[in-house]
């Protein structure tokens, strides 16, 4: 049978190669996005020009309500509880500790660590309700390993996620359903690219594997936590970063 994926944040950079992958490896997969319609629609026709089966959905990942309506159109699609949840929604910006605005302190909290509460509670409900098991992947931060200034709204979320997959891996376990971490470390994407155009040269001289990463280094480790491969894993990050932020 088709088994299903829902990814938060799929209309762009690492959620978009996910969508993608996980229609390439036979899910049905149900992506979000919050603005950008167009985009959402390229990462669609991508998917179904090559016999894909995937749905676009309107849903701010840090809003209950939205999350709720989004969680039950979507199974109500896929006809069941989904198999896989996939948290990657998250924002990112740069600023000093002490001109960081409330404002901004709290859309990326609720965007990066009460999205992945909000979707993991959903999904995690009618996942323990259909009794079928199921894997929950959140993609942290390889940032988290140091001290990165002007990210402390950032990687407190990230730090967030981390800790929270440990506790969510604990309470979910019993009912078979598995919840790991993704921590990717420099990824080139178009966002990435804007900040910094030589984003990709910068991180490839620092990381040991001497390059940047690509979405597609994301995908396959998403993939495997949650395929029947990694049956016995659960409350683990992977960190996938070409080995950047384990050299002191
Ligand atoms: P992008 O900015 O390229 O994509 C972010 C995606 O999330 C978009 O689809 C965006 O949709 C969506 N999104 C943003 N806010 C919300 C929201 N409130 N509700 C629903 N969807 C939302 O980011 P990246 O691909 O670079 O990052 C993806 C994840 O990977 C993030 O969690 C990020 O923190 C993490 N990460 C990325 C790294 C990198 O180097 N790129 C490194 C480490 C971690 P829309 O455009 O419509 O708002």
């Amino acid at each position: 049978m088709e088994r299903s994926a829902i990814i938060t944040g799929g209309s762009s950079g690492i959620g978009r190669h996910l969508a993608i992958a996980f229609a390439q490896a036979g899910y049905r997969v149900a992506f979000t996005h919050r603005n950008d319609e167009s985009a959402a629609a390229e990462v669609l026709a991508e998917i179904t020009a090559t016999g894909g089966h995937a749905r676009a959905f309107s849903s701010d990942a840090g809003d209950a309500a939205c999350v709720t309506a989004f969680m039950e159109e979507a199974c109500a699609w896929f006809g069941d509880a989904p198999d896989v949840l996939v948290n990657n929604a998250g924002i990112q910006t740069w600023a000093p500790l002490l001109e960081l605005s409330e404002e901004r302190w709290d859309a990326v909290i609720r965007t990066n660590l009460t999205g992945t509460f909000l979707n993991t509670r959903e999904a995690g409900r009618r996942m323990v309700k259909a009794g079928k098991g199921g894997a929950i992947v959140n993609i942290g931060s390889g940032c988290n390993k140091l001290a990165f200034p002007k990210l402390v709204d950032y990687t407190a979320s990230k730090g967030g996620v981390e800790q929270f997959t440990k506790v969510a891996a604990v309470e979910l376990g019993p009912h078979g359903v598995r919840v790991n971490c993704v921590a990717p470390g420099a990824i080139e994407t178009e966002r990435t690219r804007a900040e910094a155009p030589d984003y990709a040269e910068t991180w490839g001289r620092v990381t040991p594997l001497r390059r940047v990463g690509t979405p597609r280094d994301i995908a396959g480790p998403v993939l495997f936590l949650a395929s029947a491969d990694a049956a016995f894993v659960t409350g683990q990050t992977i960190w996938v970063d070409g080995g950047v932020f384990t050299q002191a």
